[in-house]
């Protein structure tokens, strides 16, 4: 069998879940969406629901996965619906509802509804995807108590530079989002992982963390609630080649790497279809043998070389951490210009396995 795998340690989520809860002392919607940021929706679904408040995922598709596997939980759906034919779905599984758009407002307004919704009424503070313009956000909230057709709405708002510490756009997204709920008594949900972690006082009667749950930074630079985090996923394989060669000899495709002085070279049973970033440069690190190490040439589809010159104990078969607990993900991320998070969306073939359940 292929060693490569992903370790999945729900402890840690757990852990993380509760961090994003006490340093906020808010109820936290656990976001869930794209598979659980690779990490496996359902599992993790499964692990937080006892004390979890409820979850956040992108779309209906995703939130009837988490019912099919009878996670009876509040589910909240990010973008709202996409169609308005969604809606008996969202009222039969009790779906809480993103209104980002009037359109979304209107197809409300106009549908046959055997049950109240609760709706999280977006406004556009400052980031300009969606949202709602806040000369409309008053008008929106009345016409959806005015429908009759709510049950309850949450304030929510989303930002676009909180992993900037020192960037004041946040704390503008704050005014123009205190600003546009004057008068509105409800319950408000701003913050992401960046703001749970970096911007403590921010109000909000709701969070929704996403990769912090993951143990990964969303910060570039070290930040201290971020540094209690725990990786929650471990992408590790085996050595399934090991070769010695001279100076002067390319290592991979396009020869990316030549041996400036006779080398130890380990192969390992990982590549860029597994996820593992295609542009992560030779000098990335790895863990091998339980030494740290680094990458070598290019990485290819199912393989990439590694360094051993220097790990005499590394062999046939060593374990390889390509990130988790020693290797951090968000500094592969720095390595191969990418973000955790499209690192571990990416992850794909290995098979998860599943500890502290
Ligand atoms: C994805 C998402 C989050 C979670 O963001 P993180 O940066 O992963 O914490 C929160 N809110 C909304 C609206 C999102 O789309």
């Amino acid at each position: 069998m292929r060693p490569a795998r992903a370790l999945i340690d729900l402890q840690a989520l757990r852990h993380n879940y509760q961090l994003a809860r006490e340093v906020t002392g808010a109820k936290a919607l656990a976001v869930i969406k794209a598979d659980a940021y690779g990490h496996g929706a359902v599992r993790v679904a499964q692990a937080l629901e006892a004390e979890a408040d409820g979850f956040a995922v992108a779309c209906i598709e995703e939130a009837l996965e988490l019912r099919a596997a009878g996670i009876r939980a509040p589910v909240l759906l990010l973008e709202g619906f996409f169609e308005a034919d969604e809606l008996p779905l969202i009222i039969e599984h009790d779906f809480w509802c993103v209104v980002h758009s009037l359109w979304q407002l209107e197809a409300i307004e106009q549908a046959r509804l055997s049950k109240p919704l609760t709706i999280w009424l977006k406004l556009d503070s400052g980031m300009h995807r969606v949202g709602l313009h806040p000369k409309d956000y008053h008008e929106a909230y009345q016409r959806l108590l005015a429908s009759g057709k709510v049950a309850k709405i949450v304030l929510m708002s989303h930002f676009a530079r909180a992993d900037e510490l020192d960037c004041v756009r946040s704390d503008e997204q704050v005014a123009v989002f205190q600003a546009a709920r004057q008068g509105l008594s409800a319950e408000s949900s701003l913050r992401n992982s960046p703001s749970v972690l970096g911007w403590p006082n921010v109000s909000s009667d709701w969070v929704r963390p996403g990769i912090m749950l993951y143990g990964a930074t969303p910060f570039g630079e070290d930040q201290a609630v971020a540094a209690r985090l725990q990786p929650v996923m471990t992408l590790e394989s085996k050595v399934i080649c090991v070769r010695e060669l001279p100076a002067g000899e390319p290592v991979g495709y396009g020869a990316k790497f030549i041996t400036p002085k006779p080398m130890r070279i380990g192969v390992v049973a990982m590549g860029y279809a597994d996820g593992y970033p295609r542009h992560a440069p030779t000098g990335t690190p790895v863990l091998v043998a339980g030494q740290r190490s680094q990458l070598l040439g290019r990485v290819s589809m199912d393989m990439l070389c590694i360094d051993l010159t220097d790990v005499p104990q590394a062999r046939l078969g060593s374990t390889v951490e390509l990130w988790g607990k020693n290797i951090l993900a968000s500094d592969i991320a720095v390595a191969a210009e990418t973000i955790p998070y499209q690192l571990f969306c990416n992850l794909r073939r290995v098979p998860r396995l599943y500890s502290g359940a």
